[in-house]
């Protein structure tokens, strides 16, 4: 739009400010190669770097922070400057080393996918507005469907992640349960915190969110859940909504899926299952016959940045039955009445929180086009073949011990007493040591939990560029940082 120009202009003079902000053909090309370049560089050194860099706030303010500059500086050094200042202090969550929290190793094509959607300004909140991308959208979603057992009336959306599914998630299940006043909501003790706060955001306060006990697998157990809905709604209450694990995010944990399903049905309750990392292990045999059960969820969360080999932001929802999704958000102001196409055109922002919504489903898309279903099935099963691998190197390890058993790539260990007279205390202490030597002094980067309140180590093994020699060189240096912290305590 070309601004106004006139007599009230600060300079007094005639303006034209139509182009300031564009950039000519041939520096666009420039620039989008040197980024390029950039990027290869740090990937093709990822593995000889180490898994984690960062710095203090003191060091990084005064070289990034102050007032935007009036006029621009040549966009060359713009990038340079992105590149050597702000985006090397991170962690690399892509690197093979890479074990801690819940960690992604992107494609190039998801890469790539995502700077194609931004340069041609897709916002897939509308059939009208992104046809095209609403199709992709669509087909991607009803790939997540099949893998996951979904029937044809199943349907979902791509959302930020896992926490913004299980908002969407939660407000279905509530709106179907008719709202009622003096709502609970179930979960174990090993559910994610995002789901605690999709109870808050719908209205269920802390107090109202029952956690469950699990058993020695960290799996939800049925009777403590059947007691706790008998016990609330003798007391007035109303079930709304059971969570379920299907990979816990500290143990790997996956719920009793078909109990809770057959339990949840015969209640009357929504069941939402949170896969936000572990669901993609359905496209191997070997995950989806873990995972069975899944399919009778009323919805199901899913995040592609985690063990889908995709960049940040790409989470999932899956709900049984379109219509739960789409009554509650289908709300269709006056601004939008021309993009109603009908039922066969789907508005994505109908079914969740967004309207403006980038185009996530590309990356996917993009990738599985270019990799085929194959590679991305043995990428998904090297993680948990090596998770099984670090377990049995735990369990032969005269200084090490398992905490939890490999589950979806996660295996929890610690470095184990020498002498049965060390106080907890000193056991945690010496492991607290070795997560902070591993820290500081490997280039891989691992990360604790907490289990029934011990101190565990753990390792999340998900990267398809992981080789069995990082794990275990990771577990040797556990191993000789093991051993000295429990020789001098
Ligand atoms: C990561 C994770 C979440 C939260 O998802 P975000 O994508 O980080 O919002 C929820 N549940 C589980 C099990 C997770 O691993």
């Amino acid at each position: 739009m070309e601004a106004s120009a006139g007599a009230d202009h600060p300079h007094g003079e005639q303006s034209d400010t139509h182009g300031d902000l564009l950039m000519a053909p041939e520096q666009m090309l420039d620039l989008a190669r040197r980024a390029a370049e950039l990027l290869v560089e740090r990937n093709e050194s990822l593995s000889a770097d180490d898994a984690w860099d960062g710095e203090f706030r003191e060091g990084l303010a005064p070289v990034l922070a102050g007032e935007p500059p009036e006029e621009g500086r040549p966009a060359a050094e713009v990038l340079e400057r992105a590149a050597r200042e702000i985006l090397p202090y991170a962690a690399r969550l892509d690197h093979p080393r890479s074990f801690g929290f819940v960690p992604t190793s992107p494609t190039w094509p998801g890469v790539l996918a995502d700077f194609m959607a931004a340069g041609y300004t897709i916002n897939v909140a509308t059939w009208l507005t992104a046809s095209g991308p609403s199709q992709v959208e669509l087909a991607v979603i009803d790939w997540f469907r099949r893998w996951l057992g979904y029937p044809e009336e199943a349907a979902g959306l791509f959302t930020s992640g896992g926490s913004a599914a299980s908002v969407d998630a939660f407000v279905a299940g509530r709106e179907a349960a008719g709202n009622p006043e003096r709502a609970t909501v179930y979960m174990s003790d090993q559910s994610h915190v995002a789901l605690r706060r999709a109870a808050m955001i719908i209205g269920v306060p802390p107090e109202s969110v029952r956690t469950i006990p699990t058993d020695d697998e960290f799996r939800l157990d049925m009777d403590a859940l059947r007691r706790a809905v008998a016990d609330d709604r003798a007391a007035g209450f109303n079930p709304i909504i059971v969570s379920a694990n299907a990979g816990a995010t500290a143990t790997g944990a996956i719920d009793p899926l078909e109990a809770m399903a057959d339990y949840c049905e015969s209640e009357g309750i929504w069941l939402h299952v949170d896969a936000a990392y572990g669901g993609f292990a359905v496209v191997t045999e070997e995950g989806s016959g873990l995972l069975r059960g899944i399919e009778r969820a009323d919805s199901i969360g899913l995040d592609a940045h985690k063990w889908f080999f995709q960049p940040y932001e790409a989470g999932c929802l899956l709900v049984k039955d379109a219509s739960t999704l789409q009554d509650v958000f289908g709300i269709r102001p006056d601004i939008l009445q021309d993009t109603i196409w009908g039922a066969n055109h789907p508005n994505f922002a109908d079914r969740g929180i967004q309207i403006s919504r980038s185009f996530r489903a590309l990356k996917v898309w993009m990738s599985v086009q270019v990799f085929g279903m194959a590679a991305f099935r043995r990428a998904v099963s090297r993680g948990m073949e090596l998770a099984t691998r670090a377990e049995a190197y735990v369990r032969a390890s005269p200084v090490l011990e398992v905490m939890s058993p490999a589950s979806l790539g996660v295996i929890c260990f610690r470095v184990k007493p020498e002498d049965s007279a060390m106080t907890e205390e000193a056991i945690e202490q010496a492991n607290r040591n070795v997560l902070a030597r591993v820290f500081w002094e490997e280039p891989a980067l691992m990360s604790s939990t907490m289990l029934r309140g011990t101190f565990s180590l753990r390792l999340c093994i998900l990267n398809h560029t992981t080789t069995w020699d990082d794990v275990r060189e990771t577990l040797e240096a556990i191993e000789r940082f093991g051993r000295e912290a429990i020789a001098a305590p």
